[in-house]
Order: structure tokens, then C-alpha cells, then sequence
């Protein structure tokens, strides 16, 4: 039944080729003349009678079947369009005038290469010829409409077939534009990160491994934000989310042949198709420097920095896993040179990482074993001299290294969070010290522990400390807590969290001052006991940081704040600080840090 409807079409096809190309002209040879015409004719209007009637018969049987099949047609929600063996559409149903937002009148007779653009020209021809051999083809392309707008159809074409010859095609199709797009919208989302709409860590995945199937040599650029952390702290979210948009900005515009990617967090990379190291050296500076330039959020100027780590195919990796994890390595290590460090994979690195991995395992155990100790550096009043108690500093008798002093380790505390636990350890240790050196008469006025900002990231250090104290609950007002800068950064919490230390009795000194964020508005906000002076002014002694040193103790005078003048070497440094009305000092000019029995007996017994 269905190619009778189709040899209906066939024949309309047939009539409307004929008609298109028809020019009737009758040459006259003679024959008309002749004695013959006339039953010629006879028969000739004989067979025509009786083709005619067989034809009216076979006809009214066909058109029985098209009223049959008509509706499938003209009510088909799928548009069904018909093409000659040239490509000219010769007949339409009513949904494809939808689709094309023309009249069937207006379609007729056009080639189908109307309605598609130049990048489906090709592709869709070859389709073409394929169906004209007979095939059945089955894709998906996009048209235009009248209005120009791309609408995206799946086609099938089916070839007209009439006693083994093809008359023609069939094209039926449907608008599938919608269900394209939430594909392409689902497929977006699912190959990028939605704050800064960069290519996500799953795309570069996936484009490395092609790079490396294909043994296609290129670069890959890991970068960090430094302190990024800080910023979201101080500023608060939506100037974090400000930060990674305009970097992402910043990177997408870069123009150096790479694709730039956020992996998640302050974290993105960038592949390069190149592999040349003074190459990629420029452009990784290049990309440095626009993000170093200054971001203005709302009436704050935001500095950002990034780590760039670079590992290379096919010379620093053969595997996908390998490269990405070498160029994390490089970015790793870069970030342990400090900000805005920029360092390609060698093979050192990964040495590197692995003492680091086991320093992190030593750690973990080291609190367990009791490998750590606190020393004791004491620590005077400056203008008379007088013994006035200690810091306490940590320090790691490690089994084979002997003992270590914080700055080998107390970074990778941090890192892992075991710094709250040490610190945790620390201040049950000088609480017990303080206890007893009172039980035993010692006359001191404090002993400072250094606690990292990480303990004000919780708000159960106050409660910690009550419960360490529970029995002997007199002691607390020697307590101090060193806090540096960097805990500040949150000052709401900290300001609550320095509040209830205080109502306990503890005393609070703000660690290496000079160098953070500190600003005098802090320090009016602040219930701050005691300034340190950062070591490296004091170290330095230059007539700059002489200048510093005045002015931060007229300043500190001025708030009704001590000083204590910490890393003190020799006498000129102490005369210079006496002179200047410094409150307290330490340093190795009274006594390097001791451990306890030694301090003991050394100061807290006194001669
Ligand atoms: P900090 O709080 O600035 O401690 C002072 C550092 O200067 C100590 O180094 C001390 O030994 C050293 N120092 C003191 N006087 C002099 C001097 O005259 N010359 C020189 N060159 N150095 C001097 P240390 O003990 O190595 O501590 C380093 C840092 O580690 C400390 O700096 C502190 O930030 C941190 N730290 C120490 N103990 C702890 C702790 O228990 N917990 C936490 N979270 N951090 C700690
Ligand atoms: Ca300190
Ligand atoms: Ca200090």
C-alpha cells in the first residue's frame, strides 16, 4: 500500500519534471500527410480509449488508497517533504511549512541546499548521493528557517523506489532544537565549572588523553591562587567568587594559543601545543602577570597571586595520571618557593615529595611517640632587666634527625591540621608547668604559647582550655597566647574568640607584627595585650627599620599596648630598644630557647 502512495508521488514527480522541462514542438515530416494517417489514427484513438479507461480504473483504485493515507501526510506532526533525483522539493506536507515559516508555494520548486547552511553544504550532499543509490539515511543536521534562525531536525531519508529505479527521496524529519539544546545545556554543565563557565577538570581530562592518544606533544600549566583562602576570610565570599571570574576572565583572554580550564576551588591550568621551555617560560610569565594585576572589588583593591607548576608531554610524563600529577607536583613545589613562583616538573620534585610525604607520616606519629617538646626562651623587662617569664617554642626530638626546630615542620602541621592537636598538646604541657612552678614558689609573670590561626578556625578552644584547667583554675592569668596576623584575617570570630580568652583571664600578644595584615583599626577593635615586634626589624637595623621600630612603639604607647622586642642579638639592639621605651625582650643575647630542666634551673630557680 505504501509504495502505491509512494507511485502516486512518483507519477506527481514525473508530471512535474515533465511539466517543468516540457516544450512542445511537433515537427512535421510528411507523416501527416500520408495515406496511412488515417487508421493510424483509428488505432491510435482505440488504444488510447482503452489505456484510458484501464488507467481511470487503476486510478480510482490509487486514489482510494491515497484518501486512506492522505491524513498520514497532512496531519503528520513530523515534517515530510519529497525531493527529485536533482535535489528540487516537489511536494510538502503542512507541518514542513511550519518548520520552514514559508508557504508550500514558496517552497515548491526550491533546491533542499536552500535551507541548509554553508557547514552542513557538504556533508549533506554526500547523504544525498547515498540515498540515491538506494540507502536509507538516518542524521541529524541543522537547517535555517525563513527567519535565518538554526533549527536543529533529525532526517530520515528514504528513496523513492519504482520497478528498481529511483524516482526521488523522501525526506521526513523532526525538530529536535529543544531537546538539543538541555543536551547541549546538560553537556555544558557537565564539561564546566558554572562560576567562571571555563572548561572543568573533567574537559581537560579528557582532551589530555586525547593529546596523549594521539602522541600530540603540548604543555600543561597548573596554577594556585596564593592565599586565595585569605580573601574569601577578609572579604567574604562573593570577592572570592569575584577573584576566580576575573582571573578566569583574565586567562580566557590571554592570547597564547592555550585553553584555559578552573579545575575547582582557586585552582585552574592551561594546555599549551607547545613544549619548548623558553616558550612556554614567557607565556606561563605572561599569564602570570595579568593575573597579579590589581582586581577591584567594590571599594577594595584585591591583589591575587598564583603558584605555576608545568609538566610537559611527551619528556615529563607518558600517561595522563603521570602528567597530571607531575604538573600539580611543579605547582606544588612552586608554592613552597612562595607566591607567585613559577617552576617546570624535574625529577627532583618527586623526591622532594616524597620526604615530604613521609615528614607528614613522622608527624602524625611523632605526638604518640612524645617525640615533641616545648623549650623555654626567657624573656625581661628591657629597662631594668627583670626576669619576666618565657615563650614557649616546640621542638621535635626526631629519632634520626635529633632535634628540630618548628620551622622545619610546623608548615606541614598546618597543612595537615595536626598543628590544633600539637598546639592542643602544648598548651596541656605549659598549663601542667605553670601549675607546678607556681605550687613551687617560682616567681614569673607569664609564659606565652604560640597557637596557630587554625585554633580560631574552631570555636572550641576556649572550652578546651577550661577543661585543661579545671583543677587548677588560678593559673590562666599567666597564660599568654601569641596570635600572628594571619589569625586576624576573620576579625569578627576573632574578635569573639580573643573576647572569652580574655575573660578567662589569658593574656593576648599579637606575633610578628609588621609583617601581615595589621592595621591600627585592628588593634582598636582588639583586646590586645602585648606587641611583638617582628624579628626581622630587629635583625635588619638599618636606619629604616630603626624607624619602624620607634614608630611602632609610640604607637603602641599611644593604645596603651606593651611591646616586646623579640630576636634581640647584641647590646647595640638592646641600647637602641631601652632608649626607645620598649617594654620586654628576648633573644639570644639573654638566652637562646632551653628545654625545661634547664630553664628550670637557669631562670625560674635564678641564681
Ligand atoms: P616566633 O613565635 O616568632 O618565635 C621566635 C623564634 O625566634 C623562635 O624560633 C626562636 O627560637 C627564635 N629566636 C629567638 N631569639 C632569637 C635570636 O636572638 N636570634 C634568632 N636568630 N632567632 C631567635 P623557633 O623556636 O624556631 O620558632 C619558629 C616559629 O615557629 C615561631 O616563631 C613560631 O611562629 C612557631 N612556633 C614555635 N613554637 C610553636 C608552637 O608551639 N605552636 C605553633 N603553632 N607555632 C610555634
Ligand atoms: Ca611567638
Ligand atoms: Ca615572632
Amino acid at each position: 500500500m505504501i509504495s502505491t502512495f509512494i507511485l502516486k508521488y512518483t507519477n506527481s514527480l514525473i508530471t512535474f519534471q515533465h511539466i517543468r522541462g516540457m516544450s512542445l514542438v511537433i515537427p512535421d515530416d510528411g507523416f501527416f500527410s500520408s495515406s496511412i494517417f488515417l487508421p493510424f489514427l483509428l488505432l491510435s484513438m482505440f488504444l488510447c480509449t482503452f489505456v484510458a479507461i484501464l488507467g481511470n480504473r487503476y486510478q480510482r483504485k490509487l486514489n482510494r488508497q491515497e484518501r486512506y493515507f492522505r491524513p498520514l501526510y497532512d496531519l503528520n506532526p513530523s515534517s515530510i517533504i519529497m525531493i527529485d533525483p536533482n535535489g528540487f522539493i516537489i511536494d510538502i506536507n503542512p507541518s514542513s511549512e511550519k518548520l520552514a515559516g514559508m508557504e508550500k508555494r514558496d517552497i515548491i520548486g526550491l533546491h533542499f541546499t536552500h535551507f541548509l547552511p554553508e557547514h552542513e553544504l557538504e556533508v549533506t550532499k554526500q547523504r544525498f548521493e547515498r540515498v540515491l543509490t538506494g540507502e536509507v539515511v538516518e542524521y541529524e543536521v541543522q537547517i535555517h528557517n525563513s527567519k535565518g534562525d538554526l533549527i536543529d531536525v533529525f532526517v530520515r531519508n528514504i528513496p523513492i523506489i519504482v520497478e528498481n529505479k529511483i524516482h526521488g527521496i523522501y525526506g521526513i524529519m523532526m525538530n529536535i532544537t529543544k531537546e538539543k539544546r538541555n543536551l547541549e545545556k546538560i553537556h555544558f554543565m557537565a564539561y564546566h565549572t558554572p562560576l567562571t563557565n571555563l572548561p572543568n577538570k573533567r574537559k581537560l581530562s579528557e582532551d589530555v588523553a586525547k593529546n596523549i592518544a594521539n602522541v600530540v606533544p603540548f604543555s600543561l600549566i597548573y596554577l594556585d591562587l596564593n592565599e586565595f583562602k585569605k580573601t574569601n576570610d577578609r572579604y567574604g565570599h562573593l570577592a572570592g567568587d569575584a577573584v576566580l571570574t576575573e582571573v578566569a576572565k583574565r586567562l580566557r583572554e590571554v592570547d597564547n594559543q592555550g585553553v584555559a580550564y578552573h579545575i575547582g576551588g582557586d585552582e585552574f591550568a592551561v594546555t599549551l601545543p607547545l613544549v619548548q621551555h623558553d616558550a612556554i617560560e614567557k607565556i606561563a610569565w605572561a599569564i602570570a602577570d595579568e593575573i597579579c594585576l590589581p582586581i577591584t572589588y567594590q571599594e577594595f583593591t584585591l591583589e591575587v597571586f598564583a603558584s605555576i607548576g608545568i609538566a610537559r608531554f611527551p619528556f615529563d610524563a607518558k600517561t595522563i595520571e603521570e602528567l597530571l600529577q607531575k604538573a600539580d607536583l611543579a605547582m606544588y613545589a612552586s608554592k613552597e618557593h612562595g607566591r607567585g613562583q613559577l617552576i617546570f616538573y624535574h625529577d627532583t620534585l618527586l623526591k622532594k615529595v616524597e620526604e615530604r610525604f613521609k615528614l607528614e607520616q613522622d608527624l602524625k606519629e611523632a605526638l604518640e611517640k612524645r617525640e615533641f617538646e616545648v623549650y623555654f626562651q626567657p624573656q625581661f623587662e628591657i629597662q631594668t632587666g627583670k626576669f619576666r617569664g618565657a615563650e614557649a617554642l616546640l621542638r621535635w626530638n626526631h629519632p634520626e634527625k635529633g632535634v628540630l626546630g618548628p620551622d622545619v615542620f610546623i608548615h606541614v602541621l598546618e597543612d595537615t591540621g595536626l598543628v590544633v592537636d600539637v598546639g592542643e598538646w602544648v598548651i596541656t604541657e605549659v598549663l601542667g608547668l605553670i601549675y607546678s612552678w607556681t605550687e613551687a614558689g617560682y616567681e614569673f609573670e607569664h609564659i606565652s604559647v604560640n597557637l596557630s590561626p587554625k585554633h580560631f578556625e574552631k570555636h572550641s578552644l576556649c572550652h578546651f582550655i577550661e577543661e585543661v584547667n579545671k583543677e587548677h583554675t588560678t593559673c590562666l592569668h599567666r597564660l599568654d597566647i601569641e596570635i600572628t596576623e594571619s589569625a586576624l584575617i576573620n576579625l569578627e570570630r576573632s574578635i569573639d574568640s580573643v573576647r572569652e580568652l580574655k575573660k578567662l583571664g589569658i593574656s593576648i600578644s599579637l606575633d610578628d607584627f609588621g609583617t601581615g595584615y595589621s592595621s591600627l583599626s585592628v588593634l582598636h577593635q582588639l583586646p590586645i595585650d602585648c606587641l611583638k615586634i617582628d624579628r626581622s626589624f630587629i635583625r635588619n637595623f638599618n636606619s629604616d627599620s630603626k624607624a619602624l621600630i620607634q614608630m611602632i612603639i609610640q604607637m603602641a604607647d599611644n593604645l596603651n599596648v606593651k611591646v616586646v622586642a623579640e630576636g634581640i642579638e647584641t647590646k647595640e639592639q638592646l641600647a637602641f630598644l631601652i632608649n626607645q621605651g620598649c617594654t620586654y625582650g628576648q633573644g639570644y643575647y639573654f638566652s637562646r630557647p632551653l628545654p625545661k630542666t634547664e630553664f628550670e634551673e637557669k631562670w625560674l630557680k635564678g641564681p
